[in-house]
């Protein structure tokens, strides 16, 4: 019984996440024209007209006429232009838990937005139909970053993410709305898989106030075979957005046959001690078959709650469970006498015993987080 009415809460959560109404027309461009379009930051022109974008790591050469990986930029008459600036395909204003953010503003709306393209290629991708498809094969809105602003702040959120699909591929827009955001006393938040070169991620980080990373695999070869990336970018990533001093969450996706590995998920387990401290709260998700893993079984509850206890035995303070109904996995203890402080179901909050300082009664630690603007 008690199960049951956890799983109703969790499907109520995802039909409170709002759409937001579409009200401008959509809009479709067969033939990209460079005078609506973006140029894009981070490429450098080399010989014949071909340029190479240095956003990502995959750092595409592109002759002129040709698309990056991430299906975003292309290359017209030798210079690199975004394709998706201003041309979002998906909103919602979500709660902040469904992201997932555990220990930033909890029980917050976050306005969310998407465009089309990835830059990594995830067998399992939650959001395929709008990360691998031409941005011209999907309706999309025109709505310029002031637009964005404005929708957030009527839709009464305390924050933009930048999530769905991969927001390093429309990092124009998304630098342009996190700064009009921050003037407008709005959170930021980045949902990423943190493929993305140093310099631009430095140059964007001073605008954001969160970033949920997903933390995929410690092993190099699963991020060849299962993600079509490199593993070492994505480590410089979570550690120069560590040592920035911004909110960091990982999510780890427990993928049967790829990343259930026990051990593995040990080995990445001690990497975020030794490397983050055991602070950084750590999510490991279920996986449920999508895209080209529909062969594939949803991760069983039992894996998940295993995983979670070796990353505590580990050392880490903040180890959650995702996408399956589980109180203690979902629940925020004090790390000193393992008092419950955060009580959620599904996405919602139930009980809050922390203030905006991050102090609960009775508990002596300092809980780590962002819990109040
Ligand atoms: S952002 Fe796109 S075009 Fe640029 S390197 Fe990455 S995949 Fe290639």
């Amino acid at each position: 019984m008690k199960k049951n009415l956890g799983l109703l809460v969790i499907i109520f959560g995802v039909l409170l996440s709002v759409l937001v109404v579409i009200k401008q027309k959509a809009s479709f461009q067969k033939t990209p024209n460079p005078q609506d379009l973006k140029e894009a930051s981070f490429y450098e022109t080399l010989d014949n007209g071909n340029v190479r974008c240095q956003l990502c790591p995959n750092r595409c050469v592109l002759a002129p006429g040709q698309r990056g990986i991430c299906k975003a930029r292309e290359n017209i008459n030798g210079k690199l232009y975004s394709l998706v600036y201003g041309k979002p395909v998906s909103i919602n204003v979500d709660p902040i838990e469904k992201k997932p953010l555990y220990h930033f503003l909890p029980g917050t709306k976050i306005y969310s937005l998407a465009t089309a393209g990835c830059n990594l290629d995830c067998q399992y991708c939650q959001n395929w139909d709008i990360a691998h498809r031409q941005p011209e094969d999907l309706a999309s809105l025109d709505m310029t970053p002031q637009q964005v602003v404005d929708e957030a702040l009527k839709a009464k959120a305390e924050a933009v993410a930048f999530t769905y699909n991969e927001p390093t591929v429309w990092y124009e827009y998304m630098l342009d709305i996190a700064k009009l955001a921050k003037q407008n006393n709005l959170k930021t938040v980045i949902i990423t898989a943190g493929y993305i070169n140093q310099e631009p991620l430095k140059q964007l980080l001073p605008y954001l106030d969160a970033v949920k990373i997903d933390f995929k695999s410690i092993k190099a070869e699963t991020y060849q075979t299962l993600i079509k990336g490199n593993l070492e970018p994505v480590l410089e990533t979570i550690k120069t957005v560590h040592q920035s001093g911004k909110w960091l969450e990982l999510v780890h996706l427990v993928v049967p046959g790829f990343t259930d590995n026990l051990e593995e998920v040990a080995q990445l387990c001690t990497w975020i001690k030794d490397n983050l401290g055991p602070d950084v709260p750590l999510h490991l998700s279920r996986f449920w078959p999508k895209y080209k893993l529909l062969n594939l079984p949803p991760t069983p509850e039992k894996t998940l709650k295993e995983a979670r206890k070796i990353c505590l035995e580990i050392g880490l303070n903040y180890v959650y469970t995702g996408n399956i109904d589980d109180l203690e996995g979902s629940t925020t203890y004090c790390p000193q006498n393992r008092q419950p402080l955060i009580q959620r179901r599904g996405y919602f909050i139930e009980k809050n015993l922390i203030d905006q300082a991050g102090q609960a009664p009775n508990c002596p630690a300092q809980i780590p987080g962002v819990w109040g603007k």
